[in-house]
């Protein structure tokens, strides 16, 4: 080979190694558009074989229904020389968007296209990329603001013309200071010095000024822009109007403070109610002192006039036995009324005391309703005659009478709505009824009424009817008597039985009092009809048997000694314990009436005494105490220490009586 030939041989070998590894895929095509020759790249970029794309022709390549197109191009590339954008097809039917730019050839008068084809798909992308972001930066509520190193404005987006006013045609290629308020002016300077540095600025708050001259609260990013070179060209602000922040921000503030300052008011407020509340606990620990030294002294002093009354109530009893005249008999008939008016007075006192200085308890102990009844219809039925009014009463036949409970204190609140009843009515009648309302094996619970036609209650003062010291009629000149205390008492009462009180009633028409309470059934014991008639005063005639009677108190003594004389017993007295035990030695005693307290040694201790000394005698002699306490406790002290009853002072001759009889 001459030199000349195996140059051009050279240069054809280099230009075909060169196409056939080119990054672009090279085709060349016969005028038809028939692939002719095919490099690497276009293998790999469309997934046929060569021999497979040396069997196509350029339109297989494109789109199927925009061929058109693709043959007018490939004619004008025939003509000369085309460049355009357009999508291939590989084989797996998936399109890639390419550059193409083909040029017609001639060859030994034969015309060709070379087409060099450029995948362009990593610029498509980016260019969407690029416009994504553009419309982001146009549309943000953020002012977007390009500008250079002098401070010219160079771009200006949609959310800078709403925060500012400015359309981007009137303020682009002016200064920036068109929008920085006057005294801001230094935060540019200040701003620019740090960015030629290529320092960003993050977040820093000023002020701006709009187009209409407002000034509005704005956090301002500033960064520095580089062309593709890196130089620094300029910088971008970012800026955000808070001035809604802002005030929001103010509003939280003074909420903050108020809030602030009401909880400060609030916490000397608590301190005050704390000091307050002190003080009140302090006076209220006084008043309860004061409340509770009350009632001992209540307490006190209604034990120690019941003392006296003991001895006036026995002189009665003991006269009324005696021969007396009209007149006299009328006088202590008198006398004898009072004083049992007297001794109710002072029992409600005590009960009252007693309920204050919460020492008010129930006893527990076996007894026949059926005489606790009697006794209420009886007194009902008398009172009612001495009245003109009419009594009737209906009692539930099925009830056991055999129960547990306190009979004193149910008798205590019959009485009382019974007494009311009759004292409250002028005409018409009283129904005292009795009913079964629930029975279990061992519980009963009882509802009593007391109807009446009487004044009846008003309205004004129902809710009141309970309180202590309360009567409809508080006037001076009121016509009823009593002391408002006994429908309390009758409450705290009904409440200690498990039970209830309340009423229906019509002014001047009448009311109904209602009273419900839970007893214990009692089947240990078969009572006897215990109608030993209270009034049956006979006198026992029984000389063999010989009572010791032990009492302080001269007057008691006397008495006791006349009921015991009366009840036809031999007797004996002792001025206290010790005096009483001398006698014990010299002397045989069938029972003992005891009193509690006296010198030199008290009931307690000398009955203590005396049991001791029984367990070498091996005699029991029956002991019955003679209380004038009445606070509970003391019974059941005397029970505990060895006693076998006791009877309250005062008590009268039939009580004495009944009592004795249990053991002698
Ligand atoms: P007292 O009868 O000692 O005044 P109570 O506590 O038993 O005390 O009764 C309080 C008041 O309730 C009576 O003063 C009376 O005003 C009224 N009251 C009680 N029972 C009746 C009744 N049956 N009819 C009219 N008023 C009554």
């Amino acid at each position: 080979m001459n030199g000349e030939i195996k140059k051009n041989y050279d240069d054809l070998q280099i230009y075909q190694t060169a196409l056939l590894n080119a990054n672009d895929i090279i085709i060349l095509f016969s005028s038809e558009g028939k692939i002719l020759k095919v490099n690497l790249k276009a293998i790999n970029s469309y997934g046929y074989e060569e021999d497979e794309l040396l069997s196509m022709n350029i339109f297989e390549l494109r789109n199927k229904e925009k061929l058109d197109i693709a043959n007018t191009q490939f004619e004008k590339a025939k003509l000369g020389e085309i460049e355009f954008e357009t999508i291939h097809y590989r084989k797996d039917g998936s399109s890639f968007p390419v550059e193409v730019k083909s040029i017609g050839v001639e060859i030994n008068k034969g015309i060709f296209v070379l087409s060099i084809i450029r995948d362009i798909t990593n610029r498509v992308k980016n260019e969407e990329e690029i416009r994504k972001l553009a419309s982001l930066v146009e549309n943000t509520d953020d002012a977007i603001i390009g500008k250079d190193l002098e401070g010219v404005i160079t771009s200006w987006n949609l959310g800078a013309e709403k925060i500012y006013g400015y359309k981007r045609e009137e303020v682009l290629g002016k200064h920036i200071s068109v929008i920085i308020p006057e005294d801001k002016i230094n935060d540019f300077c200040e701003i620019m010095k740090k960015i030629k540095n290529g320092e960003k600025i993050k977040g820093f708050e000023s002020k701006r000024k709009k187009k209409n001259g407002e000034l509005i609260d704005v956090s301002i990013t500033v960064s520095p822009i580089y062309n593709l070179a890196g130089k620094l060209i300029g910088a971008s602000n970012i800026t955000r109007d808070v001035t809604e922040n802002k005030k929001v921000e103010e509003e939280l503030r003074e909420k903050y403070e108020e809030i602030s300052s009401l909880y400060e008011e609030l916490i000397a407020i608590e301190e005050e109610l704390r000091s307050n509340y002190q003080v009140l606990e302090e006076a209220k620990g006084e008043a309860d002192k004061a409340n509770q030294a009350k009632s001992e002294f209540l307490a006190n002093i209604s034990h120690e006039i019941r003392t006296p009354m003991n001895g006036i109530i026995g002189v009665i009893d003991l006269l009324k036995v005696t021969k007396l005249n009209k007149n006299q008999k009328e006088y202590l008939e008198m006398l004898s009324y009072s004083s049992r008016v007297l001794l109710g007075i002072l029992n409600t006192i005590l009960d009252i005391s007693k309920i204050e200085a919460g020492k008010f308890e129930l006893a527990v102990k076996p007894f026949d309703i059926k005489r606790t009844l009697n006794r209420i219809t009886k007194e009902l039925s008398l009172a009612c005659n001495n009245k003109n009014l009419e009594a009737s009463y209906y009692i539930d036949p099925y009830i056991n009478y055999n129960l547990i409970g306190d009979e004193i204190r149910l008798n205590q609140v019959l009485i009382n709505l019974v007494n009311n009843a009759i004292k409250f009515t002028k005409s018409g009648q009283i129904v005292f009824k009795v009913k079964k309302i629930e029975s279990t094996n061992n519980k009963l619970i009882l509802e009593f009424s007391v109807q009446d036609t009487g004044i009846g209650i008003k309205e004004e003062f129902k809710n009141d009817i309970f309180k202590r010291f309360v009567q409809q009629d508080m006037t001076s000149t009121k016509k009823y008597d009593g002391t408002g205390l006994g429908l309390a008492i009758s409450r705290d009462i009904a409440k200690l039985m498990k039970g209830d009180i309340w009423f229906d009633s019509v002014e001047n028409k009448g009311s109904t009092f209602y009273f419900t309470a839970e007893f214990l059934m009692d089947y240990t014991k078969n009572y006897k009809e215990t109608s030993c008639d209270l009034q049956d005063n006979k006198i026992i005639i029984n000389k063999t048997k010989k009572i010791l009677i032990v009492e302080d108190n001269e007057i008691n003594m006397k008495i006791v000694c006349a009921m015991v004389e009366k009840l036809g017993y031999e007797f004996e007295g002792a001025y206290d314990g010790r005096e009483a035990l001398e006698k014990l030695k010299d002397n045989s005693f069938d029972l003992i009436l005891m009193d509690i307290q006296m010198p030199e040694l008290n009931g307690y201790d000398a009955t203590k005494i005396i049991r001791a000394n029984e367990i070498k005698t091996m005699v029991h002699i029956y002991i019955i105490a003679m209380t004038a306490y009445s606070m509970n406790g003391d019974k059941e002290r005397c029970i505990e220490i060895g006693m076998d009853d006791y009877i309250s002072k005062p008590f009268d001759i039939d009580t004495l009586k009944n009592t004795i009889l249990k053991y002698i």
